[in-house]
């Protein structure tokens, strides 16, 4: 019987978890309703939704998004599922957390497709946190979780990054023994910063016992870093996020994946995952079988991230030592007012971060972006 909306072994669970039956109703709504939550909607997400519509020759470097778009073979496997539209076409997911869990060759059942990789993230932060398990995360580092944690009332500890710009974890593995989850992002964002991998294993040995890390590698092929998959594999306390939103060009298209032991995905699952949009799907598969996309890919990205450190550098500015599509800058002022005064010139930089408040963060966009980025940086700095 459902007289809260949730059933009673639900109601068990979530009393033993710290929440109190006045929190059913919401609980509930988090079940039922995951889409309408206030943490996860487009103006929440869109960090610059506060600037409007930008006009249609804008410099969009704000967003980590990738210019070139979906590769020539996702962009055709898309056009026939839209041909195909009428029908769900379910198999596509499968198909894709098939093509994924062969290409890092782990289980099929460690790996649950998913719209993007948000929407994991959020479910995870809503399966592992709670009143009385906090949520551990670096700082600065990608809010979107502690939105999370926030609704549903978990405690939130923020630990500064090393001196390196690395995530401290020796810090985070002892910020609370109570912790549910501690939250990497490899490499970070928004500093486009690495953590060492032996440093990752030291945590998943070292995190108080009951623990779950959750590793998100958004920006992982943008670097020659280790990925941390084989670590799912092994069974680890572990969930690994990946999206296709970033190096793969796909961010409006929507395809992600969650990987982990089968019994965390389990507990993440009852939050929801939806349905899947088939373009997504079957452009994520299709962009998997390419060989040499991320090479190619990691490659500009990296010549044009150097030309705009040459150019830094040369005027003086510095910058966070980069090895992804992002970099914060420091522009020895209030952050936002340089964001206003690019965007004024309509290059659309990045926020900052209360821990970096003299920073803004930068996307690596196209040669040409950078070119114009560049130029109105020194008219806005003059
Ligand atoms: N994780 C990190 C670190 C991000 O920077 C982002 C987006 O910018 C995401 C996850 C979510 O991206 P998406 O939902 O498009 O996969």
């Amino acid at each position: 019987m459902r007289t809260t909306g949730l059933t009673p072994p639900q109601q068990k669970d979530f009393l033993e978890r710290g929440f109190s039956r006045r929190d059913f109703g919401r609980l509930a709504a988090l079940l039922t309703g995951a889409a309408t939550l206030p943490f996860y909607n487009e103006p929440a997400l869109a960090q610059l939704s506060a600037l409007g519509r930008l006009p249609d020759d804008a410099v969009r470097i704000n967003s980590n998004e990738n210019p070139l778009g979906p590769c020539p073979e996702a962009i055709e496997a898309m056009f026939a599922a839209v041909r195909k539209g009428g029908r769900y076409q379910y198999e596509e997911a499968d198909a894709f957390a098939e093509a994924f869990a062969d290409a890092e060759g782990i289980p099929r059942d460690h790996v649950l497709p998913f719209a993007g990789s948000s929407d994991p993230l959020h479910r995870t932060v809503l399966a592992f946190t709670s009143p009385n398990r906090s949520l551990v995360v670096a700082d600065p580092s990608y809010e979107s979780g502690e939105r999370a944690a926030r609704f549903i009332g978990a405690r939130l500890f923020k630990t500064p990054l090393t001196k390196d710009y690395a995530h401290d974890l020796r810090a985070m593995a002892q910020a609370d023994p109570g912790a549910g989850l501690i939250y990497v992002v490899n490499p970070n964002n928004p500093t486009g910063t690495l953590t060492s991998r032996a440093e990752i294993e030291w945590l998943l040995g070292a995190k108080p016992k009951d623990a779950i890390v959750l590793l998100d590698e958004a920006y992982i092929h943008f670097c020659d870093a280790p990925r941390c998959s084989d670590l799912v594999a092994a069974g680890k306390d572990l969930v690994l996020l990946r999206t296709f939103s970033k190096l793969y060009g796909m961010a409006g298209l929507r395809a992600g994946v969650a990987m982990a032991r089968p019994d965390l995905l389990a507990r993440i699952v009852p939050y929801g995952t939806g349905i899947m949009p088939a373009t997504g799907m079957v452009g994520a598969t299709a962009s998997l079988k390419s060989k040499t996309l991320v090479a190619e890919r990691k490659k500009i990205n990296r010549e044009i991230r150097e030309g705009v450190f040459a150019f830094l550098k040369k005027h003086g500015y510095s910058f966070t030592p980069s090895v992804s599509n992002k970099f914060m800058l420091d522009v020895r002022r209030p952050g936002m007012e340089v964001v206003r005064a690019m965007a004024a010139r309509k290059v659309y930089i990045g926020r900052g971060w209360a821990a970096m408040p003299t920073h803004v963060r930068v996307t690596v966009g196209t040669r040409d972006d950078m070119e114009k980025f560049q130029a109105a940086l020194l008219e806005v700095m003059a």
